[in-house]
């Protein structure tokens, strides 16, 4: 029988990861095909390339995505102890922890709130220093005065505190300007780096052509004087900048002589500063100045680190550990900053956390919990293949931790007031929560009339008002007509009615259920007002968070089902 390499080893590999948590050596594997497939034995280097691959793509997934993998190719292999043990969330081991633990740093940009693509740098270094014990360093990022709002600042600490991260140390770039400044003269005083005072588009037209600019053969004297010009004032914006020579003639054009300061002329509301490091400068300072060990950030910074790699190498330092998480595309909702901002200022969004929108304030206004979003980015991991953000996931996550704490409570779309014939008065009692009924029971109070969705009575001969009675429809004349037809459960269900909520005729309120696809409006359970901040169940509409509470009504923002 024909066998293919690939699954085999994918297979073979992938219960031996799920099984001992580690990904086997490369000479078992191998082994074991050949044993078992002597005609592959001729074609040793071939298959070794094929296993190498596999080998790495094994090594960077989860431990969440090796099961399910395998669950894929080989659903026998995954005992229920195996699955168990793998259940257990967590990521793979990071490499040269010392005896202290690690210190890890989340640095995002001052250009507007956290979205959820943030909040996976912001976990999977978290998780680690959880794991290891250290420092987690925030580092606000704000050294390009164009793109730096001083509402953004506050808005970040309040993200970082709803996702609850175990930040000990919080640093501002644009605080340590003169460290940037003393680190750029050293490069500048050995020799490493240049003021360039070309014009951009004709420094860019000599790299292309890998032809040095005339500014990189200048003494150090020539380039200390221009750096103090670069400071002073004397030169405008755009009229000079400091590069790192990396080698005019590599390969990769992006790596040659590139730009680490420029002058910007826009004010800066926590600095007077006109002279700022570009974002691989300043990352290789505080990086190593704070004692940074592991950096996990996503693979569009790979580039980077390559240039990032010149600069410590010309400082003498050692770079710290770095893994780069593949990219992570994210559908549904509004991420843009500019398009965000842009929709604020015409009305279009009502704020920061319009449920349009996927910023951490949007989806906690919501009733998504922190500790789902955590849970979701501890699952999706760090490994580098790319991936599509699965916002059912991630409800999923949220659904099992509010499901068990969600009251819940009736709500009713496009009301219609119903008359009762021959129902007798009584108190309905409905569970807050179906599996915890120490918590107590709402009472419905019923005299004669309710509240139906209106939907939900068309074209049906009866209904269950859940937890009341049934009800049989009729047609007199063009309006329907509804007949008490007794208490049974047992009876509706022999007549496959359907069990539908209802609402008191007093004892409710208008509620306003917000969802990114418009409002929906209705009315429910007028104790729902003492849920506010809270996450409630609307029985079959799903969880909503009860946003507000005023006399004109409750303002919900949907979750999920
Ligand atoms: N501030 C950078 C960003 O938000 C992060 C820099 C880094 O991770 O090195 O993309």
């Amino acid at each position: 029988m024909s066998v293919d390499p690939k699954q085999f080893f994918y297979i073979h590999a992938l219960s031996n990861a799920v099984e001992h948590d580690n990904v086997p050596k490369a000479g078992a594997v191998l082994g074991l095909l050949m044993g078992k497939h002597p005609e592959f034995r001729s074609r040793a280097k071939e298959m070794s390339g094929i296993l190498n691959e596999v080998l790495q793509e094994i090594e960077d997934m989860t431990p969440a995505g090796r099961r399910e993998k395998l669950s894929e190719l080989a659903p026998e292999l995954l005992d229920q102890k195996k699955e168990k043990k793998t259940r257990e969330r967590g990521l793979r081991e990071l490499k040269n922890v010392g005896d202290n633990g690690v210190v890890m740093r989340f640095a995002p940009n001052p250009s507007g709130p956290l979205h959820i693509g943030h909040a996976r740098a912001a976990y999977l270094n978290d998780y680690y220093v959880r794991q290891y014990g250290g420092r987690y360093v925030l580092r606000i990022e704000d050294t390009d005065p164009k793109r730096v709002e001083p509402e953004n600042y506050g808005m970040i600490l309040e993200d970082i505190e709803w996702l609850g991260l175990k930040i000990t140390d919080v640093v501002y770039q644009s605080d340590r300007l003169d460290i940037y400044y003393s680190h750029c003269e050293k490069l500048l005083e050995s020799g490493n780096a240049y003021v360039c005072t070309c014009d951009s588009a004709a420094f860019k037209t000599m790299k292309d052509n890998k032809k040095p600019c005339p500014c990189r053969d200048q003494t150090t004297e020539e380039n200390m004087s221009l750096w103090e010009k670069m400071l002073d004032g004397t030169f405008p914006e755009g009229a000079a900048t400091v590069r790192v020579k990396t080698g005019i003639d590599l390969p990769d054009p992006a790596m040659r002589d590139f730009s680490i300061f420029r002058i910007v002329e826009t004010p800066h509301f926590r600095t007077d500063a006109r002279v700022y490091p570009m974002m691989n400068f300043s990352v290789v300072i505080d990086d190593y100045l704070l004692g940074i060990t592991h950096v996990v950030r996503g693979k569009d910074h790979i580039a980077n680190t390559r240039r990032q790699g010149f600069i410590y190498d010309y400082l003498g330092w050692k770079q710290p550990e770095f893994y780069h998480y593949g990219r992570m595309s994210i559908g549904g909702l509004v991420l843009s900053t500019s398009a965000i901002k842009e929709g604020i200022r015409t009305g279009q969004y009502s704020g920061w956390d319009d449920i349009r929108l996927g910023t951490l304030r949007a989806i906690a206004r919501r009733g998504i919990q922190a500790e789902a979003v955590r849970n979701s980015m501890i699952d999706i991991g760090i490994g580098q293949t790319d991936i599509v953000f699965s916002w059912e996931n991630l409800f999923a996550e949220n659904k099992q931790i509010v499901d068990p704490v969600a009251n819940r409570y009736f709500f009713v779309t496009n009301p219609v007031k119903c008359s009762i014939k021959g129902a007798p008065s009584v108190t309905a009692k409905a569970f807050l929560h179906p599996n915890d009924e120490s918590r107590g029971c709402r009472a419905l109070d019923f005299n004669g009339k309710l509240y139906a969705p209106g939907d939900e009575i068309r074209d049906v001969s009866m209904v269950r008002f859940k937890d009341l009675f049934n009800v049989k429809i009729g047609n007199e004349g063009e309006k329907p007509s509804f007949e008490y037809s007794g208490d049974s459960l047992e009876d509706a269900r022999k007549e496959k009615s359907p069990i539908i909520q209802w609402l008191p005729e007093h004892g409710h309120i208008k509620c306003t259920l917000m969802t990114p696809e418009g409002k929906t409006e209705g009315i429910c359970e007028e104790t729902v007002c003492n849920e506010k901040d809270r996450v409630v169940q609307f029985e079959r509409v799903g969880f909503a968070r009860i946003d507000s509470v005023s006399d004109s009504g409750i303002v919900a923002y949907f979750a999920h089902r």
